[in-house]
């Protein structure tokens, strides 16, 4: 048993092996030890002395709890079963790793949240030729959905955080490995290993990634080209878009995954039946650290979807719709018909309230119809799946009544999307019992009627009432004996009584075997081969149970596609009404979307604080960004509400092309092509990095990147350095922003120096928020308004905080000091533009270095000893023209 043990353990790489033996799941060596450290279970010893092996386990109907515990912990696990019954073995019983589960490839409901998707993705770095490319493949098992993409290599980080997927394969020679502090993954605590020891932290995300290496083949074109064919059983993959030269990397990621897949999952994928292609330019982009930010799925601190905007939005009645809606919230759209084409549905089911209502009722009564069929098709469903489709498919013409007469595109078209498939509803309706059973192979699920043979081997297994009388009628017919008695008893099975009197009629082909008092019993061959029949009708009846069962599995299965089709018209419904909910619910308007850099907001809000604040609470403001004021400064002390403040406006503008009504009064918005925000340093330290360096790379690749069309939120750059670095490549950010790219940004600073910019250059505009003082109080109002703040409040701040009086009213006298010595009106100008001679878009830091003029220059390097007076006044003379030019 050993060797068959370690045949195993050879056969699943690093998995830990879960071993069936009889009524348990048992482990040894260094797999008991992990398992016995991660789920406490007692560490047992196998044989004693020298063979001693570590050994630990649990009751097989433990397996969900125990798998779903190491699962959430990023520990890929092989599960070995008996392959026969132990008491028919000749010999050692046959064992077979049926499956190996990681957190990428999981399909069993139980370790599923029904609301998240659950990607397995695979990266692959292109060789010389493709250098600055990488191949990117992500597949959700449990509904089917496979995409793959060739993106530019510094995007990945940005793309593995748009997916978030739960496992990654990575080639394990790719220097794209995480581990490899030289690669692009390198250093970003966004992708840390999913591993044991943090995840009891309950401070550290509960969804990371698990990166598993691959060997180098399983990434190679010709494996991929033909696996990839072989599974969608096309000749080529460019019916799906896919060119083999061109999109190589991604066929060769699609391909490890296949790979993968075939490897550990051990049964059909027929589910898995295209590849689709994923065009950047068709969605809004967010980087990987914008999403962080801006706490689109996430919030910052703990990782957790409650507190994000998804969460707010998330008012789904279905699990399909939960996952739908965060597809649409990961990829906003930046093409205007389609945004509208969303915007004229929710619009529809906000002005019918009633309608949405209703349809969000019928709603509830739809199960999991994606990860239902991904079951199915992988012969992994259970009967009650099964039962649970129909009653879906029960509760469809309903929810498609409702839907019927929309006028709206979408609607319309979604309502034609949802196939009442009828013919499945109906089998499956004549086949399945009311409350059907898990199990599969103990009976009790097909509805009588169904099946001819099954209803008389359910009536044989209970005893056969009507065949016994039918045959006792017979007989007795037969033989004129009017007293015959078909019966039953324990040691001789069935047997024909006939009282002593009809002695005389007993047929020849009677068998006696028992005389009682006033009768004899008789046995016939017609009789025991019916006995024998009922003693095993009950084990042919869950035999026939199972052969049907697995016939209606198939037939749903063969129609899978129309069922998924269904299935993506209801989540996108379900998306649509949650969304009409929520503008009711939070008199959110519908925005108006346009071409061109317009951000005109009126009485907006923050969607996330705006709901957990009491209705009303939340200080609602104006955004007005035009061409001439593209560039919104928000100074104001700490706390005002500031970051809130333009943090509002991103949110808005991406709900807006998620196809969303927005928390506000009125909203026009020009389209964006990407959003950006770079805020606050504070939550950066755990990241390993130094705060300001991730700041100014973050700065760095907004520079880079945002065009016209972006819509910048920057917070308190430059609040990782010293003041006076800090105010200088803050400013120097603004003009760079100003004058080389020209798009929306708000910029939030404490740092009041910068008002300043708006004397010279045309675009920006300073806002401040309005703060009351009141007998040396300060009260923050939350309000936008218009000008620069005059003061910073930091002490004040401080006062609310608690810090003691006494250092209050000393950092007041330091400040006054300060403020004379450095910052004192007459410095103002210094920090003015440098008029013409400043080149546009010259970063170098100028603005407080006080550089070194020529004369000065000239000056030191003179030798004054070597000089005769008169060349000391030509020198003098010369220096002071250059001097007089310079002031004209
Ligand atoms: P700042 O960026 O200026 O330091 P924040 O934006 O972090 O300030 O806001 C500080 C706090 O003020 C927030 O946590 C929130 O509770 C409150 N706040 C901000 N804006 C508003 C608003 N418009 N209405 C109500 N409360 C607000």
């Amino acid at each position: 048993m050993m060797r068959q043990y370690r045949e195993a353990k050879a056969a699943c790489g690093d998995a830990l092996l879960l071993f069936r033996m009889g009524d348990f799941y048992e482990l040894f060596h260094d797999d008991a030890r992990t398992a016995a450290r991660l789920l406490g279970l007692a560490l047992t010893s196998r044989d004693k002395g020298e063979n001693a092996t570590p050994m630990a386990g649990f009751p097989h109907h433990q397996l969900e709890s125990y798998l779903g515990k190491l699962v959430s912990l990023g520990v890929r696990v092989a599960i070995c079963e008996q392959m026969e019954d132990p008491r028919l073995a000749k010999g050692l019983v046959k064992r077979e790793v049926t499956r190996v589960v990681t957190p990428g490839t999981l399909t069993d409901d139980a370790l599923l949240d029904p609301r998240e998707s659950n990607y397995l993705a695979a990266v692959i770095g292109g060789g010389d030729k493709e250098q600055a490319s990488v191949g990117l493949a992500w597949v959700e098992l449990s509904t089917g959905r496979f995409h793959a993409a060739v993106f530019a290599r510094e995007k990945l980080a940005d793309q593995l955080a748009r997916i978030d997927a739960a496992e990654c394969l990575v080639d394990e020679q790719s220097e794209l490995l995480p581990a490899n502090r030289n690669g692009p993954l390198a250093g970003q605590a966004s992708l840390p290993i999913r591993g044991a020891p943090v995840a009891a932290d309950r401070n550290v995300c509960p969804a990371k990634t698990l990166y598993t290496r691959r060997p180098t083949w399983a990434f190679s074109l010709q494996t991929a080209t033909q696996a990839l064919t072989k599974q969608f059983g096309t000749a080529t993959l460019e019916g799906f878009g896919f060119d083999n030269e061109r999109d190589a990397l991604a066929l060769r990621a699609a391909g490890a995954i296949l790979d993968y897949l075939a490897e550990t999952q051990k049964t059909s994928l027929a589910h898995l039946d295209r590849l689709l292609p994923y065009y950047t330019g068709t969605t809004l982009e967010i980087d990987e650290s914008t999403r962080r930010s801006l706490e689109i799925s996430r919030t910052m601190r703990d990782g957790r979807r409650e507190g994000s905007l998804l969460a707010v939005l998330d008012r789904t009645t279905t699990a399909m719709g939960s996952r739908h809606l965060a597809d649409w919230v990961a990829n906003p759209l930046v093409n205007l018909t389609e945004i509208d084409e969303r915007l004229d549905a929710v619009a529809e089911l906000v002005a019918d309230g009633r309608m949405a209502d209703e349809l969000r009722e019928k709603l509830r009564g739809i199960y999991d119809i994606q990860r239902l069929l991904a079951r199915i098709t992988t012969g992994r469903a259970s009967p009650r799946d099964l039962a649970h489709l129909g009653q879906t498919l029960s509760a469809l013409p309903a929810v498609k009544a409702k839907m019927t007469g929309r006028n709206s595109v979408l609607l319309s078209r979604l309502e034609a999307e949802v196939d009442l498939c009828p013919e499945i509803r109906a089998r499956l309706e004549s086949a399945l019992v009311d409350n059907c059973p898990l199990q599969s192979r103990e009976g009790g699920m097909i509805r009588a009627g169904f099946n001819a043979d099954l209803d008389n081997l359910h009536e044989l297994a209970a005893g056969g009432k009507q065949w016994i009388a039918r045959y006792q009628a017979d007989e007795s017919a037969r033989t004129g004996i009017s007293t015959l008695k078909v019966g039953f008893n324990k040691v001789f099975g069935y047997y024909i009584e006939v009282t002593h009197t009809h002695g005389h009629k007993i047929p020849e082909n009677y068998t006696r075997k028992q005389t009682v008092k006033n009768a004899e019993r008789y046995i016939t061959p017609e009789l025991k081969e019916y006995e024998e029949r009922v003693l095993t009708a009950d084990e042919r009846s869950k035999e026939l149970e199972y052969e049907l069962f697995v016939q209606l599995r198939d037939f749903v299965a063969a129609h899978a596609k129309r069922l998924q089709a269904t299935a993506h018209a209801l989540a996108q419904l379900d998306v649509l009404a949650a969304l009409a909910d929520l503008a009711r619910a939070r008199n959110y308007c519908r925005p108006k979307l346009v071409e061109g850099p317009t951000l005109t907001i009126r009485d907006g809000r923050h969607p996330v604080l705006d709901s957990l604040m009491p209705e009303g609470s939340f200080v609602p403001n104006d955004t007005e960004a035009a061409a001439d004021g593209l560039i919104l400064l928000i100074t104001g002390p700490n706390m005002a509400g500031k970051s809130t403040y333009i943090r509002q406006v991103a949110l808005v503008s991406l709900l807006a092309q998620i196809g969303s009504f927005v928390p506000a009064k009125e909203a026009t918005l020009g389209l964006c092509d990407r959003i950006f925000a770079r805020v606050g340093a504070s939550d950066e330290l755990s990241r390993g990095q130094s705060t300001f360096m991730v700041e100014m790379t973050e700065t760095a690749r907004i520079l880079n990147t945002a065009t016209a069309r972006s819509l910048v939120i920057l917070d308190e750059i430059g609040r990782g350095t010293s003041t006076y670095d800090g105010v200088s490549l803050a400013w120097a950010v603004v003009e760079f922003l100003h004058d080389r790219i020209a798009c929306r940004t708000l910029f939030a600073t404490h740092y009041h120096e910068l008002t300043d910019l708006a004397k010279t250059l045309g675009s920006v505009r300073n806002l401040n928020v309005a703060v009351r003082e009141w007998e040396d109080q300060v009260v923050f109002l939350h309000k936008i308004i218009e000008g620069a703040a005059d003061k910073s409040y930091g002490i004040h701040v401080a006062r609310l905080a608690g810090v003691p009086r006494e250092v209050n009213e000393r950092a007041k006298q330091i400040l006054a000091q300060l403020e004379q010595e450095h910052l004192g009106e007459d410095d103002r100008p210094k920090l003015a533009r440098r008029g013409k001679t400043r080149r546009v878009g010259d970063l170098q830091l100028t603005l407080f270095a006080v550089e070194e003029h020529l004369v000065v220059k000239q000056l030191r390097e003179l030798n004054v000893n070597e000089l005769s007076p008169l060349a000391a006044l030509q020198v003098l003379e010369q220096m002071q023209a250059e001097l007089k030019s310079l002031q004209q």
